[in-house]
């Protein structure tokens, strides 16, 4: 999927205030201590008609990211799972499952915020992407990019802080117990 010449129909402005959104979705997510990642979809009018944020945790399922729950209530909101013509604002690059859900959702574009290094669909140099009779899903990168960053960035350092901290109450029942205490 060619990515350079792609834009939404919707103008840059509005693409960050569709992200905005996504990211107080993302918002929800890191304080349910859920790795924070928010989508929006929005229909060709412009109206948000699914919002939701990553909740593999909570629901104890891969398949709860963010973009594939907002997709279900669009869909359960129409009535019909065929999004021609919808977009999806996701904060992080969505993986091949989302990916693949997507295009047989038949969205019209993706808009995301930052790469995913680990697990983004660009790494799967698997996904036979000319096999989907639809391929003409647009997809645009970097939309607030940073602010998606800055928030997985503070989530894993609050996971970093309180996993040390769990270790060195480790070590000091350690040290007591080697100590005979
Ligand atoms: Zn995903």
């Amino acid at each position: 999927m060619d990515t350079k010449n792609n834009i939404s129909p919707f103008g840059p402005e509005q693409d960050m205030l569709y992200m905005e959104l996504a990211l107080a979705q993302a918002q929800k997510a890191f304080d349910a201590n859920e790795v924070p990642v928010g989508a929006v979809v929005v229909d060709e009018s412009g109206e948000v008609i699914g919002q939701s944020y990553n909740q593999v945790e909570c629901l104890s399922t891969q398949r709860a990211h963010a973009e594939m729950l907002a997709l279900e209530q669009a869909s359960t909101q129409l009535g019909d799972w065929r999004l021609d013509d919808y977009w999806v604002y996701v904060t992080l690059e969505p993986c091949s499952m989302c990916m693949h859900y997507m295009k047989l959702s038949r969205v019209k574009g993706i808009v995301f915020g930052a790469d995913s290094p680990l697990f983004g669909y660009r790494l799967d140099k698997n996904i036979p992407i000319s096999v989907y009779k639809r391929d003409t899903v647009r997809v645009v990168p970097g939309v607030g990019a940073e602010k998606s960053v800055n928030l997985l960035k503070q989530f894993f350092h609050k996971k970093r802080a309180c996993s040390d901290k769990r270790n060195r109450k480790g070590e000091t029942t350690l040290t007591r117990s080697q100590a005979g205490a």
